[in-house]
């Protein structure tokens, strides 16, 4: 089986968030299931840096009005195809926005120029590789499907993962028409939506099938709560939907090997952590006590509920805990929590940014990530959590709630326990919790416990790889019987 994987991020490439880590992961996880990937993505100045030796496969002179050239290379094991059209992605800023954190405003032709390149590479572009399916991901390549249902690779099959159903990649209709798609593709059907264009609409109606990355999620996704205006679309595509939670790369999130850790350690030597953790006391500047670090990793957003934090801070401080975050995203939120931090020095510290190794370094040396998010597709910090023993604290939504097993009295005596799980999903639940660590915390055994019951937690990729290349399968399979 021949995968196209459409994506505008992939670790270790260029990551802005979870989506790179599962891209980058899949393709490795899904070999022993006979799926062998490709993966197509936007040549960003970060990711031409990275490349070494390329080879050019074609050349486009007007796509969307720009040049480009589509090359390959092989990055730590990736065979990537990588869409090089300087006038779309060589510039500051990230994958989305620019500099000062605003949207790309001409972000509706780069990603459609993703898309198309993926469908002309579905449709027999490269002579001597053709995919049997194309996997994408997110509004960023939805449009693949819309391509291909209208062009050369209309019976090639399609899935569609949405990892956040939040983010649409919704336009003006105004620019339909540069879209170069027949004018049927306006359509309830398709990509229309409330007047506008909707690249992650167009997507849902035209992949063959669509994943969400939790059962649990696809749940909410049906409801006009969680379903962000398109519940109705993926009610119509029951069918058609499966929840497959994430797995993560034990390889990369692995506290015996990972090189960014101080001191690596695994569960039959725990107290090496205690090395990590005085580093982290360095880095952030906090106090060196015994009470427990709480740390968040996290886009700085509402959906992460990180707004409540200064609210919960005086009860963790009170009680002789600390509270370190790394993280970065809404202005007000980022202000907020630095002026948190100023009226707690020494026990709230806050480093606005972006750094794969210290996010390593946090899970490796902290007591407890908290992540009180207001909806979670899958997560995965809390996945790299249970895997350092760094015992996390959820609110119980999506991908959270089944992920991490509550510390009840029932879960600790059958000693499954994970972590704490918080409801309602505000400041009031998130102290309840808080206070459930806290007594957990002063009980060093039961501490111990909880950290070696998450670190057993297996959420490595086998399985939902399997049921990837099963869904994989069944897409084929159909497609072949149509
Ligand atoms: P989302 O994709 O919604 O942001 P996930 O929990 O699925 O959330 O994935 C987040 C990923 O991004 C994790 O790998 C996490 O470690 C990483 N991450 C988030 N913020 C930062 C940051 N400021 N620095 C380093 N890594 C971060």
């Amino acid at each position: 089986m021949n995968i196209l994987s459409v994506t505008s991020e992939i670790y270790p490439l260029i990551k802005t968030g979870g989506l790179a880590d599962v891209t980058g992961s899949l393709p490795k996880a899904l070999e022993p299931f006979g799926a062998h990937t490709r993966t197509l993505l936007p040549g960003y100045p970060k990711v031409m840096k990275q490349l070494g030796e390329t080879r050019q496969h074609a050349s486009f002179h007007n796509l969307f009005g720009a040049e480009a050239r589509l090359l390959s290379a092989t990055v730590e094991g990736l065979f990537v195809y990588i869409l090089d059209a300087p006038e779309f992605y060589d510039r500051p800023g990230g994958p989305y926005v620019n500099e000062a954190g605003k949207d790309h405003p001409d972000n509706w032709k780069r990603f459609a120029a993703l898309a198309r390149v993926g469908a002309e590479i579905a449709g027999g572009l490269l002579p001597d590789w053709k995919p049997d399916l194309v996997h994408t991901h997110d509004w960023q390549s939805a449009l693949t499907s819309v391509y291909m249902h209208y062009g050369r690779a209309r019976f090639v099959p399609s899935v569609l993962t949405v990892h956040n159903l939040a983010f649409q990649g919704q336009f003006s209709a105004e620019l339909f028409d540069q879209l170069e798609l027949p004018s049927e593709a306006f359509s309830v059907n398709c990509l229309e939506y409330y007047g506008d264009i909707s690249y992650l609409k167009g997507g849902l109606q035209t992949a063959n099938a669509i994943s969400t990355v939790s059962p649990t999620y696809v749940r909410e996704t049906l409801t006009p709560e969680f379903g962000m205006g398109l519940d109705g679309v993926l009610n119509e595509r029951l069918n058609d939907l499966r929840g497959i939670v994430n797995g993560i790369d034990v390889e990369v999130w692995n506290p015996s090997s990972d090189p960014y850790l101080i001191q690596n350690y695994s569960t039959q030597y725990m107290r090496r952590r205690y090395f990590n953790r005085m580093r982290l006391i360095e880095e952030f500047g906090i106090d060196d006590d015994r009470g427990p670090i709480f740390a968040v990793v996290s886009r700085l957003t509402w959906q992460k509920g990180v707004d409540m934090l200064p609210d919960v801070v005086d009860d963790i401080v009170a009680q002789g805990g600390k509270l370190i975050v790394l993280g970065q995203g809404d202005s007000a939120i980022e202000d907020a929590l630095r002026a948190t931090a100023l009226r707690h020095p020494g026990r709230v510290s806050v480093t606005i940014g972006y750094k794969e190794s210290l996010a390593h370094l946090i899970h490796g040396g902290a007591d407890s990530v908290l992540q009180p998010s207001r909806f979670e597709p899958c997560g995965l910090t809390q996945l790299y959590a249970l895997r350092y023993g760094c015992v996390p604290i959820v609110s119980r939504t999506g991908g959270l709630s089944e992920t991490i097993i509550d510390a009840n009295e029932a879960a600790m005596s059958a000693r499954v326990a994970t972590g704490f799980q918080f409801h309602p999903i505000d400041a009031d639940g998130l102290r309840l919790a808080l206070m459930r660590v806290f007594e957990a915390y002063q009980k060093p055994k039961v501490w111990a416990r909880l950290q070696h019951q998450a670190m057993k937690a297996d959420f490595s990729w086998e399985r939902s790889a399997g049921q990837y290349a099963e869904l994989y399968q069944s897409v084929l399979q159909q497609a072949a019987a149509a």
